[in-house]
Protein backbone atom coordinates (compact mmCIF):
# COMPACT_ATOMS: atom_id res chain seq x y z
CA UNK A 1 0.00 0.00 0.00
CA UNK A 2 1.50 3.23 -1.17
CA UNK A 3 1.07 6.22 2.10
CA UNK A 4 2.81 8.83 0.36
CA UNK A 5 2.89 9.85 -3.10
CA UNK A 6 4.47 13.38 -4.61
CA UNK A 7 3.36 13.72 -8.13
CA UNK A 8 5.62 16.15 -10.35
CA UNK A 9 5.69 18.33 -6.87
CA UNK A 10 7.03 21.96 -7.39
CA UNK A 11 7.98 24.28 -4.64
CA UNK A 12 8.58 27.92 -5.56
CA UNK A 13 9.02 30.52 -2.42
CA UNK A 14 8.22 33.97 -2.29
CA UNK A 15 11.52 35.18 -2.70
CA UNK A 16 11.46 33.27 -6.26
CA UNK A 17 13.91 30.75 -5.13
CA UNK A 18 12.60 27.38 -6.73
CA UNK A 19 13.58 24.92 -3.75
CA UNK A 20 12.23 21.89 -5.32
CA UNK A 21 10.96 20.86 -9.41
CA UNK A 22 9.64 17.99 -10.84
CA UNK A 23 9.62 15.75 -7.72
CA UNK A 24 7.98 12.52 -7.88
CA UNK A 25 8.01 9.85 -5.40
CA UNK A 26 6.32 6.99 -3.65
CA UNK A 27 6.70 5.46 0.20
CA UNK A 28 5.41 2.87 1.09
CA UNK A 29 3.17 1.67 4.25
CA UNK A 30 5.53 0.66 6.90
CA UNK A 31 9.05 1.84 4.44
CA UNK A 32 11.72 3.56 5.76
CA UNK A 33 13.82 5.80 3.45
CA UNK A 34 16.16 8.86 3.91
CA UNK A 35 16.52 12.12 2.02
CA UNK A 36 20.02 13.56 1.34
CA UNK A 37 21.50 16.18 -0.64
CA UNK A 38 23.36 19.17 -0.34
CA UNK A 39 22.48 22.11 1.67
CA UNK A 40 19.65 23.99 0.15
CA UNK A 41 19.08 21.04 -2.24
CA UNK A 42 15.40 21.29 -0.66
CA UNK A 43 15.44 18.58 2.05
CA UNK A 44 13.35 20.56 4.76
CA UNK A 45 11.14 21.78 2.15
CA UNK A 46 9.95 18.16 1.35
CA UNK A 47 8.93 17.08 4.72
CA UNK A 48 7.27 20.69 5.12
CA UNK A 49 5.22 20.10 2.17
CA UNK A 50 3.89 16.46 3.95
CA UNK A 51 3.75 18.17 7.08
CA UNK A 52 2.00 21.27 5.44
CA UNK A 53 4.24 23.59 6.61
CA UNK A 54 4.12 24.47 3.34
CA UNK A 55 2.05 23.89 -0.16
CA UNK A 56 3.66 23.29 -3.04
CA UNK A 57 3.25 25.40 -6.27
CA UNK A 58 3.30 22.70 -8.67
CA UNK A 59 2.16 19.19 -8.55
CA UNK A 60 -0.02 16.89 -5.84
CA UNK A 61 1.01 15.44 -2.50
CA UNK A 62 -0.97 12.54 -1.81
CA UNK A 63 -1.01 11.01 1.56
CA UNK A 64 -3.05 7.53 1.56
CA UNK A 65 -6.16 8.69 -0.38
CA UNK A 66 -6.03 12.60 1.36
CA UNK A 67 -4.62 15.49 -1.81
CA UNK A 68 -3.10 17.86 0.91
CA UNK A 69 -3.81 20.70 -1.53
CA UNK A 70 -7.10 19.99 -1.06
CA UNK A 71 -6.83 20.50 3.00
CA UNK A 72 -8.44 23.75 4.99
CA UNK A 73 -8.78 24.47 8.26
CA UNK A 74 -9.18 21.69 11.01
CA UNK A 75 -8.62 18.86 8.20
CA UNK A 76 -5.22 20.41 8.32
CA UNK A 77 -4.73 19.66 12.22
CA UNK A 78 -6.20 16.30 11.42
CA UNK A 79 -4.01 15.49 9.25
CA UNK A 80 -0.83 16.86 10.96
CA UNK A 81 -2.18 14.50 13.74
CA UNK A 82 -1.35 11.47 11.53
CA UNK A 83 2.61 13.27 11.34
CA UNK A 84 4.95 13.03 13.74
CA UNK A 85 8.58 15.06 13.51
CA UNK A 86 11.76 14.78 14.90
CA UNK A 87 13.61 18.35 14.91
CA UNK A 88 17.36 18.13 14.40
CA UNK A 89 16.88 20.76 17.89
CA UNK A 90 14.51 18.99 19.80
CA UNK A 91 12.43 21.81 20.47
CA UNK A 92 11.35 20.47 24.46
CA UNK A 93 10.26 23.18 26.75
CA UNK A 94 13.08 23.63 29.29
CA UNK A 95 10.33 24.63 32.11
CA UNK A 96 8.64 21.53 31.62
CA UNK A 97 9.04 17.67 32.74
CA UNK A 98 10.16 15.27 30.64
CA UNK A 99 6.81 13.84 30.90
CA UNK A 100 4.78 17.11 30.38
CA UNK A 101 6.78 17.58 26.69
CA UNK A 102 5.88 14.55 25.68
CA UNK A 103 2.37 14.91 26.64
CA UNK A 104 2.16 18.29 25.21
CA UNK A 105 0.60 17.27 21.51
CA UNK A 106 -1.74 15.62 23.57
CA UNK A 107 -2.97 18.37 25.66
CA UNK A 108 -3.23 20.08 22.59
CA UNK A 109 -5.88 17.56 21.28
CA UNK A 110 -7.84 17.57 24.47
CA UNK A 111 -7.08 14.61 25.38
CA UNK A 112 -8.33 12.79 28.91
CA UNK A 113 -5.68 13.19 31.46
CA UNK A 114 -5.45 9.16 32.21
CA UNK A 115 -5.72 8.52 28.50
CA UNK A 116 -2.47 10.76 28.59
CA UNK A 117 -0.71 9.39 31.17
CA UNK A 118 -1.00 6.18 29.33
CA UNK A 119 0.39 7.08 26.27
CA UNK A 120 3.17 9.24 27.69
CA UNK A 121 4.76 6.70 29.69
CA UNK A 122 4.50 4.05 26.82
CA UNK A 123 6.36 6.70 24.31
CA UNK A 124 9.25 7.31 27.06
CA UNK A 125 9.25 3.61 26.87
CA UNK A 126 9.59 3.09 23.93
CA UNK A 127 12.68 5.35 23.79
CA UNK A 128 14.28 4.04 26.76
CA UNK A 129 14.03 6.61 28.86
CA UNK A 130 10.66 5.21 31.03
CA UNK A 131 12.10 6.00 34.33
CA UNK A 132 13.04 9.44 33.63
CA UNK A 133 8.87 11.18 33.53
CA UNK A 134 9.75 13.60 36.25
CA UNK A 135 13.32 15.08 35.21
CA UNK A 136 13.73 18.29 33.15
CA UNK A 137 15.20 18.33 29.81
CA UNK A 138 18.45 20.09 31.05
CA UNK A 139 19.28 17.52 33.66
CA UNK A 140 18.90 14.88 30.48
CA UNK A 141 22.14 13.92 27.81
CA UNK A 142 21.56 15.39 24.44
CA UNK A 143 20.90 11.91 23.37
CA UNK A 144 18.36 11.65 26.16
CA UNK A 145 17.09 14.33 25.01
CA UNK A 146 16.89 13.80 21.25
CA UNK A 147 14.95 10.30 22.50
CA UNK A 148 12.05 12.73 24.60
CA UNK A 149 12.09 14.62 20.86
CA UNK A 150 11.36 11.43 19.48
CA UNK A 151 8.94 10.22 22.24
CA UNK A 152 6.68 13.40 21.61
CA UNK A 153 6.42 12.73 17.72
CA UNK A 154 5.01 8.78 18.85
CA UNK A 155 2.88 9.97 21.35
CA UNK A 156 0.29 10.59 18.95
CA UNK A 157 0.84 6.80 17.23
CA UNK A 158 1.54 8.60 13.78
CA UNK A 159 1.43 6.81 10.56
CA UNK A 160 4.53 8.21 9.26
CA UNK A 161 7.46 9.82 11.34
CA UNK A 162 9.32 12.95 9.71
CA UNK A 163 12.70 13.70 11.05
CA UNK A 164 15.04 16.72 9.83
CA UNK A 165 18.82 15.91 10.23
CA UNK A 166 17.85 13.83 13.56
CA UNK A 167 21.13 13.00 14.52
CA UNK A 168 22.74 16.52 13.33
CA UNK A 169 24.04 17.02 17.02
CA UNK A 170 25.46 14.11 18.05
CA UNK A 171 28.48 12.01 18.29
CA UNK A 172 28.36 8.87 16.07
CA UNK A 173 27.46 6.28 19.05
CA UNK A 174 24.88 8.84 20.00
CA UNK A 175 23.51 8.85 16.34
CA UNK A 176 23.43 5.35 15.74
CA UNK A 177 21.35 4.99 18.90
CA UNK A 178 18.71 7.48 17.56
CA UNK A 179 18.98 5.91 13.87
CA UNK A 180 18.72 2.00 15.86
CA UNK A 181 15.23 3.59 17.41
CA UNK A 182 13.92 4.86 14.43
CA UNK A 183 14.78 1.74 12.75
CA UNK A 184 12.13 -0.46 14.86
CA UNK A 185 9.07 2.04 13.97
CA UNK A 186 7.97 0.73 10.66
CA UNK A 187 7.40 -2.53 12.21
CA UNK A 188 5.53 -1.38 14.68
CA UNK A 189 3.42 0.15 11.83
CA UNK A 190 5.00 3.73 11.68
CA UNK A 191 6.50 4.81 7.88
CA UNK A 192 9.50 6.91 8.41
CA UNK A 193 11.29 9.52 6.56
CA UNK A 194 14.42 11.16 7.57
CA UNK A 195 16.41 14.39 5.69
CA UNK A 196 20.30 13.78 6.76
CA UNK A 197 23.54 14.88 4.22
CA UNK A 198 25.37 12.24 6.97
CA UNK A 199 26.63 9.52 4.18
CA UNK A 200 28.34 7.88 6.21
CA UNK A 201 25.36 7.11 8.07
CA UNK A 202 23.34 6.40 5.03
CA UNK A 203 25.57 3.85 4.29
CA UNK A 204 25.38 1.84 7.43
CA UNK A 205 21.70 1.93 7.73
CA UNK A 206 21.14 0.25 4.32
CA UNK A 207 17.50 1.63 3.39
CA UNK A 208 16.61 3.31 0.60
CA UNK A 209 17.89 7.04 -0.35
CA UNK A 210 16.36 9.46 -2.53
CA UNK A 211 19.03 12.30 -3.41
CA UNK A 212 17.47 15.39 -4.33
CA UNK A 213 19.80 18.01 -6.64
CA UNK A 214 19.11 22.07 -6.44
CA UNK A 215 15.52 20.82 -5.60
CA UNK A 216 15.32 17.59 -8.60
CA UNK A 217 15.00 14.28 -7.65
CA UNK A 218 18.18 12.95 -9.48
CA UNK A 219 18.34 9.31 -7.50
CA UNK A 220 16.27 6.88 -5.78
CA UNK A 221 18.58 4.48 -4.31
CA UNK A 222 17.69 0.53 -3.13
CA UNK A 223 19.13 -0.64 -0.25
CA UNK A 224 20.73 -3.49 -1.76
CA UNK A 225 22.48 -1.17 -4.76
CA UNK A 226 24.05 1.75 -1.60
CA UNK A 227 27.43 -0.08 -1.17
CA UNK A 228 28.22 1.43 -4.27
P1 LIG B 1 17.88 21.69 2.68
O1 LIG B 1 16.96 21.24 3.75
O2 LIG B 1 18.24 20.61 1.71
O3 LIG B 1 19.07 22.41 3.19
P2 LIG B 1 15.81 23.65 2.13
O4 LIG B 1 14.59 22.93 1.76
O5 LIG B 1 15.93 24.20 3.51
O6 LIG B 1 17.07 22.74 1.75
O7 LIG B 1 16.01 24.87 1.12
C1 LIG B 1 15.90 24.71 -0.30
C2 LIG B 1 16.06 26.08 -0.93
O8 LIG B 1 14.95 26.88 -0.62
C3 LIG B 1 17.28 26.84 -0.41
O9 LIG B 1 17.78 27.61 -1.49
C4 LIG B 1 16.70 27.72 0.68
O10 LIG B 1 17.47 28.89 0.88
C5 LIG B 1 15.33 28.05 0.10
N1 LIG B 1 14.35 28.29 1.16
C6 LIG B 1 14.01 27.45 2.17
N2 LIG B 1 13.04 27.98 2.92
C7 LIG B 1 12.75 29.17 2.36
C8 LIG B 1 11.82 30.19 2.67
N3 LIG B 1 11.00 30.10 3.73
N4 LIG B 1 11.79 31.29 1.88
C9 LIG B 1 12.61 31.38 0.82
N5 LIG B 1 13.51 30.46 0.46
C10 LIG B 1 13.58 29.37 1.23
P1 LIG C 1 16.45 23.99 7.74
O1 LIG C 1 17.14 23.79 6.42
O2 LIG C 1 16.74 22.90 8.73
O3 LIG C 1 15.00 24.31 7.62
P2 LIG C 1 17.45 26.66 7.84
O4 LIG C 1 18.34 27.33 8.84
O5 LIG C 1 17.87 26.51 6.43
O6 LIG C 1 17.11 25.24 8.46
O7 LIG C 1 16.05 27.39 7.83
C1 LIG C 1 15.47 27.90 9.02
C2 LIG C 1 14.15 28.56 8.62
O8 LIG C 1 14.36 29.62 7.70
C3 LIG C 1 13.23 27.58 7.93
O9 LIG C 1 11.89 27.77 8.37
C4 LIG C 1 13.35 27.88 6.46
O10 LIG C 1 12.14 27.65 5.76
C5 LIG C 1 13.67 29.37 6.47
N1 LIG C 1 14.58 29.73 5.36
C6 LIG C 1 15.61 29.00 4.88
N2 LIG C 1 16.20 29.61 3.85
C7 LIG C 1 15.51 30.77 3.66
C8 LIG C 1 15.62 31.85 2.74
N3 LIG C 1 16.51 31.86 1.78
N4 LIG C 1 14.74 32.86 2.86
C9 LIG C 1 13.81 32.86 3.82
N5 LIG C 1 13.66 31.87 4.72
C10 LIG C 1 14.49 30.83 4.64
Amino acid sequence: MTLLRFDRVGKRYASGREALSEVSFELAEGEMAFVTGHSGAGKSTLLKLIHLTEVPTRGAVLFGERNLARLRGRKVALHRREIGVVFQDHRLLADRSIADNVALPLILRGLPRAAIAKRVRHALEQVGLGDRERALPVQLSAGEQQRVGIARALVGEPRLLLADEPTGNLDPTLAAEILALLEALPARGTSVLIASHDLALLKRMRKRVLVLDHGRLVDDIAPEDLAA
